[in-house]
């Protein structure tokens, strides 16, 4: 793409730029925090799902050093329902890092960005291009989708991503590069969409190899996915007769690291059968096996679990066991508890 094209993608980005709750007005300076904390959130999440949990973390950690204070069990329970939990413990030691050895001030270009903890190639070049205006190319999903229909890209992902990304970093222009960025995202997002691409607002349309060869709904060609495995389990779900439930705390490290959860037997793959699971329960008690599955997708496996409910006993001790206690049900939105746990909960409670 020669400079003008660079501009057309500009001047279409004047007109018709999204308002994002994170972005910047127009000809304002955005502020690297909120750059950083939204390109955070938004890896591997909608920017619908997104909104809710950006406008809440601004107005409670509205600083970079206001979130590195803020006590990690608090920036968990805050991000719960966005997934992706190590996400939250890198953005909040990444958070104390920007605090405490950079003086409240994130670095500018990608190389110092990439040196933080949760960044990577991706999101050290969107906050450089974004925040301080580097000529960086950030190629995100949505870009990944105009290059390679741009330049009829045919190799599948995710063996076309040097080539898309050497061509993406050859657009780049030297000035805006942070508004050239979020336009070739917006674009992505809105134009040039997965389905039914709309050819005839683009404008870059007159350059785009795809659109003249009538395979632009075809790309990116994707290697077929391969199978996720399903694992399953019992989840148990204890209550007091005051309705507080039982809930553990999840091991720092690993899936859904340093989180809440009901206590569940391992999560196996193969062959399953609840009665055997009620071996592993937390406490002897009268379990019933409710009816129905609770089913949730991680990165690599499906996840079902079957659920038993107890009542416990009058006097049961404030904690069973290491880690866990008892919470009421109109406390649960304070407790990290991912989305997996509040289905399963909810399960719980509505028979
Ligand atoms: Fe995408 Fe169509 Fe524009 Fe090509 S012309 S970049 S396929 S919207």
């Amino acid at each position: 793409m020669t400079t003008t094209h660079a501009s057309r993608v500009l001047a279409w980005y004047d007109r018709h730029r999204r308002t994002l709750p994170w972005r910047a007005p127009a000809g304002e300076r955005p502020d690297p925090y909120i750059v950083w904390l939204s390109e955070i959130m938004l890896q591997q999440t909608t920017v619908a799902t997104v909104g809710d949990y950006f406008h809440r973390f601004i107005a409670r950690w509205p600083t970079v050093e206001a979130l590195a204070a803020a006590p990690i069990d608090d920036v968990l329970s805050a991000w719960a329902g966005l997934g992706y939990y190590a996400r939250a413990r890198n953005l909040h030691t990444c958070a104390r890092v920007v605090a405490e050895q950079h003086g409240g001030r994130f670095p500018e270009d990608e190389t110092g960005l990439r040196a933080l903890p949760g960044i990577g190639r991706y999101t050290a070049a969107a906050i450089a291009a974004i925040a301080f205006d580097r000529p960086a190319s950030a190629v995100d999903g949505n870009v990944e989708r105009v290059i390679s229909r741009l330049f009829a890209i045919e190799m599948p992902l995710p063996d076309a991503k040097p080539e898309i990304a050497e061509r993406a970093a050859g657009l780049v222009p030297q000035k805006r590069a942070g508004d050239y960025a979020q336009a070739l995202m917006d674009l992505g997002a809105t134009v040039c969409t997965p389905r039914n691409p709309r050819c005839m607002l683009c404008p870059i349309a007159d350059a785009c190899r795809a659109r003249k060869r009538g395979i632009a709904e075809q790309l990116p060609a994707r290697l077929p996915k391969q199978q996720k495995p399903t694992r399953r389990g019992l989840a148990f779900v204890l209550a007091r007769r005051d309705g507080a439930i039982l809930l553990r705390k999840r091991p720092a490290k690993g899936l859904l690291g340093g989180m809440d959860e009901v206590p569940s037997s391992a999560w196996r793959e193969g062959t399953f059968a609840a009665d055997s699971a009620l071996a592993e329960a937390p406490v002897p008690a009268r379990w019933q096996i409710l009816d129905g599955i609770v089913r949730h997708t991680f990165t690599h496996f499906h996840l079902e679990l079957t659920v038993a409910r107890a009542t416990a006993a009058t006097d049961v001790p404030a904690a069973l066991a290491p880690g866990t206690a008892w919470c009421t049900v109109d406390r649960m939105t304070e407790r990290a508890l991912p989305t997996v746990m509040r289905k399963v909960i909810a399960h719980a409670l509505k028979e």
